[in-house]
């Protein structure tokens, strides 16, 4: 098997990336390669599905506001995307606030929309608990809330309906599909092969030429993509490429709250947003944070993990990352029921974890191009958010463009963010 472009990977970067280098380059043959069954069974389909546009770094707020606009345009054009504008809410204790004040103000000068509310504020919209006093609260030391910070343009979209309206107008336009088929080895070759055993040698020019799956031999190539997400080393690795991505588990807990008054009424907060929903709600300890998911009736609850949970440098099959009870019932539950406690006693419909996959240098994606191989990666949980101007960036990278066209128009120096001319900034806000 042959073609022009293998994208392997088809997560939500994979699939956005092999699309618009489809539309870009029509008269090439694209072929989407994943070794689960369906696109966006991966990390994509495990995420949270949230989007912001408050992040610290101006990059992140490129990135992150060109895709979300795009995303609301296709949704307000009549395409289900899931998109509900609920806003997110970081609550913060006195201590955050002073921190944060400086990075408000320059999302702000860059055209963010966020708001600040006092705490007598947040308490006349929004039934919680801004200063717990418990003996518990005092053993754990939780801090009073000061104020809320609310981004607008936030809010959450459904993953899957993201990726099949990507992956519906890629094949639409001719690109190919292949599933469950695990590329193994990307195999490297001489520019000019002399036909000895054990080409490409130093001294030779080389390229990507094709990848060997575990069913089909080989597909052989003129470029390829690397859209392998949280396997980024397993695939990169043996061939000495090295992207500083690391993996770690993350986990999701689905509280009822059918069943309860306290919760139904919490969920149908009005006064943040045009739906009468509590927004996304951004405890000040550990990056503690739960949505609303009014349509089932539950809060999709989870937390940073920052301490005590390893780092992945080669993760394997998704199935043996599992959440765990314990965690919740240990490291969130006790510090949820102070600030919010209608979720006394909470009853967990379900739990499932997924891998981010860290880019650690600077929580930044990255697009690089090495030879006639562009990687895209390291989106450090947040690449849902970004993924349509990813998309753009990695077929700039692959049309050998300097600058990526964004949805609103911005010019985005693809070298910006590659890994070798490097110029973005640390970003400060990672949940
Ligand atoms: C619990 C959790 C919550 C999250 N919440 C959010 C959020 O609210 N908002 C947000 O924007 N992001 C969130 N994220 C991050 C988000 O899921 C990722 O940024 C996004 O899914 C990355 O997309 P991807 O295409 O790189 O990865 P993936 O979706 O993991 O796709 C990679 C694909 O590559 C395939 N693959 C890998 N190796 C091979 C191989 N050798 N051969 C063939 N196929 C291969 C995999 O099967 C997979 O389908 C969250 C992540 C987790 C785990």
């Amino acid at each position: 098997m042959q073609c022009d472009v293998l994208v392997i990977g088809s997560g939500i970067l994979g699939t956005v990336s092999a699309y618009y280098i489809k539309k870009n380059n029509p008269e090439r043959d694209v072929i989407l390669v994943d070794m689960l069954a369906s696109p966006g069974s991966g990390n994509t389909g495990r995420s949270n599905g949230m989007f912001r546009n408050t992040f610290t770094s101006l990059d992140n707020q490129i990135l992150a506001d060109n895709s979300i606009d795009f995303y609301l345009e296709a949704q307000s054009q009549g395409a289900d995307l899931g998109i509900q504008k609920i806003g997110y809410l970081w609550l913060l204790d006195e201590k955050k606030a002073s921190i944060y004040e400086k990075q408000i103000q320059r999302m702000r000068e860059n055209g963010i929309d966020v708001n600040v509310y006092t705490k007598t504020e947040l308490e006349k919209k929004m039934n919680f608990q801004p200063s717990p006093a418990s003996d518990e609260s005092l053993v754990m030391g939780l801090k009073p809330v000061s104020e809320g910070v609310f981004g607008s343009k936030c809010g959450r979209l459904a993953p899957e309906k993201l990726v099949s309206f990507y992956i519906d107008k890629f094949v639409k336009i001719g690109g190919k599909t292949i599933f469950n088929h695990k590329v193994m080895r990307i195999v490297a070759s001489a520019l000019k092969s002399l036909g000895i055993e054990g080409e490409p040698f130093v001294w030779q020019e080389w390229f990507f030429s094709a990848a060997e799956t575990e069913n089909y031999s080989k597909i052989y190539f003129k470029d390829i993509v690397v859209a392998c997400g949280a396997w980024t080393n397993v695939i990169l690795e043996p061939l000495g490429l090295d992207f500083q991505v690391k993996s770690k588990k993350r986990q999701i807990f689905s509280i009822a709250a059918k069943n309860s008054g306290p919760l139904i009424e919490l969920m149908n907060t009005k006064g943040f947003n045009e739906l009468g929903l509590l927004p996304m709600v951004i405890l000040p300890v550990a990056g503690i944070h739960f949505k609303p998911v009014v349509e089932s009736q539950e809060f999709w609850v989870a937390c940073e993990d920052e301490i005590n949970r390893e780092f992945i440098d080669k993760p394997g099959d998704l199935s043996i990352y599992n959440a765990e009870e314990e965690y919740f019932n240990l490291n969130i539950y006790p510090v949820l029921k102070e600030y919010f406690p209608q979720f006394s006693r909470p009853e967990i419909k379900s739990m499932w974890a997924g891998l981010y996959a860290y880019h650690l240098p600077d929580c930044i994606p990255f697009v690089q191009r090495e030879s006639n191989m562009v990687i895209v990666g390291g989106d450090s949980g947040s690449g849902i958010m970004k993924a349509d101007s990813l998309g753009r960036i990695v077929d700039a990278a692959y049309r050998r463009e300097e600058y990526a066209k964004l949805y609103n128009g911005t010019y985005y120096p693809v070298e910006r963010i590659g890994t070798k001319n490097r110029k973005v900034e640390k970003e400060e806000w990672v949940i």
